[in-house]
């Protein structure tokens, strides 16, 4: 049962083969005994999951389930769930039971799925290894002295390992896709607007964005559809018919062309990356595609803007956490100055602090228009490269990182971690739609194959990812951990 996607558990639960129940109980069974190795979960909601399970099979006794009704998965720890502990990964909010459901988990839960927990992750998502939690790091379930990525680093390791068929990540920089290449699963990030951002705990509000994280890219597309669409509660998500995505899975590739960014294939790709991606494009060709190669000339700037904007939202986004309404709170402060600094001290751990100091500082007078109005300016550009490229291209495909994951400890400077989201990065700062697919192995360290698309491409991404799984077989390697007291 554990090995199985999300699109046949829904049909065995169907056919009465495995109840709701059992498979919710079988998976946590199976998280009590692997998870001591991975800590891929923060919180596991077991009583919550169990009487979930149990609505869902007396809806289904009553013939009144729906496509995902029971299906189990997990949350990242960034999404608000009413009742449950919701951390963000942080020393911050370690007492924080949130008071309300995210659109994301409202949605979900009135699909009928089960969540099993909260997934760790990157404090307030800031990271690429998993390596910044207050909970401790991830481990990566293929080689267990490897990072799973970051910042969604316990829901890729959670679904590689088997733990649950599909989680829920967000993405702000790459924090979707990077685990999802690092650990073998495929995980979309929508175009920014696609999914409600309301009741997400937020870093960088113009470019965070929530999406699935599951084995393949039809899961993801069933998943895609029960959270998309429009909510009152967040301005910035779009009023747009969500399509039915599982449903345009089956067009032909026949006459796609596929863009291939020069500057993504250059210095300091891992050759064996390159070799893998190359491959997977190969595939491609024979399924009828056809390559191009593009530029996007403005590639080179994404990760300094980035690291202008994103520190700037966050370090507005963060100075809700005072000490005063909610989380973590010093004791006997002196004054209110001294409340503040210390349970902020107290409360926030180095890279937090690092971004708050870049953020403050750079939107500080003086230093605003030097460094904030001119990322905004880069990040324009940024974005029209990208829709330069598909006015030639239907999709963009490269490597969804330079390296397969690296060991855990080995990026110690912030910079040189920074740089690894070289190829993930500029997709939030323009907005558009991204998915990574497993496309192949560096020793026993899985390799992503990234695919871009135009805003709102979600459906043509999919269908693009899906025509590779029908013709590969990297999306069914299991690690060997998942194969343990199965
Ligand atoms: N690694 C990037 C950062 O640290 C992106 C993280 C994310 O997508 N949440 O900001």
């Amino acid at each position: 049962m554990h090995d199985q996607t999300l699109t046949q558990l829904a049909r065995a639960l169907a056919d009465g083969e495995v109840s709701s129940r059992e498979l919710t109980q079988t998976l946590l069974g199976r998280i009590e005994r692997l998870d001591g190795r991975l800590n891929s979960f923060i919180s596991i909601t077991q009583e919550q999951a169990l009487a979930a399970a149990d609505a869902a099979d007396a809806l289904r006794a009553k013939g009144q389930a729906g496509p995902l009704t029971g299906l189990p998965l997990a949350l990242k720890d960034i999404f608000c769930t009413n009742g449950v502990k919701t951390s963000c990964g942080s020393k911050m909010l370690d007492n924080f039971i949130a008071p309300y459901d995210a659109c994301v988990v409202e949605k979900l839960k009135a699909a009928g799925t089960v969540s099993l927990g909260k997934t760790n992750m990157d404090e307030f998502a800031m990271g690429s290894s998993n390596e910044n939690s207050h909970y401790g790091p991830v481990k990566n379930p293929w080689d267990l002295d490897a990072v799973p990525g970051g910042s969604s680093g316990g829901s890729a390791a959670a679904v590689a390992a088997g733990l649950v068929p599909a989680a829920m990540g967000t993405d702000t920089g790459g924090s979707i896709r990077q685990p999802a290449a690092f650990c073998g699963i495929t995980g979309l990030k929508p175009t920014y607007g696609r999914v409600s951002r309301y009741g997400i705990i937020a870093y960088a509000s113009s470019l965070d964005q929530a999406g699935p994280m599951a084995r393949t890219a039809e899961d993801c597309a069933l998943l895609l559809g029960a959270i998309a669409g429009h909510d009152l509660r967040d301005s910035t998500s779009v009023a747009r018919g969500v399509p039915d995505y599982r449903a345009e899975l089956g067009e032909s590739l026949s006459g796609l062309k596929i863009g291939l960014p020069r500057e993504y294939f250059g210095d300091g790709l891992a050759p064996e990356v390159e070799q893998a991606v190359r491959e997977a494009i190969k595939v491609y060709e024979s399924l009828g595609a056809s390559i191009h190669e593009v530029s996007l000339p403005h590639t080179h700037y994404a990760i300094p803007a980035y690291y202008v904007i994103a520190p700037a939202e966050a370090s507005s986004n963060l100075s809700r956490f005072d000490g005063v309404r909610f989380g973590h709170r010093c004791d006997a402060p002196s004054d209110l100055i001294d409340l503040y600094k210390r349970s902020r001290d107290e409360g926030f751990g180095s890279e937090v602090k690092r971004r708050i100091l870049i953020g403050t500082h750079t939107l500080s007078e003086g230093f605003f228009d030097a460094y904030y109005t001119q990322a905004q300016k880069v990040r324009r550009l940024i974005r029209q490269d990208f829709l330069d490229a598909f006015e030639e291209v239907d999709v963009l495909m490269g490597p969804a990182s330079p390296t397969p994951a690296f060991d855990l400890g080995a990026n110690k400077d912030p910079v040189s971690m920074y740089l690894q989201d070289i190829y993930t990065i500029a997709v939030n700062l323009a907005g558009i739609p991204g998915i990574s697919v497993p496309a192949g192995f560096v020793g026993s360290r899985p390799v992503g194959l990234q695919i871009l698309g135009p805003h709102f491409a979600e459906s043509q991404l999919l269908n693009v990812a899906h025509q590779f799984q029908q013709a590969t077989d990297w999306h069914q390697r299991r690690p060997a951990l998942a194969e343990e007291s199965a």
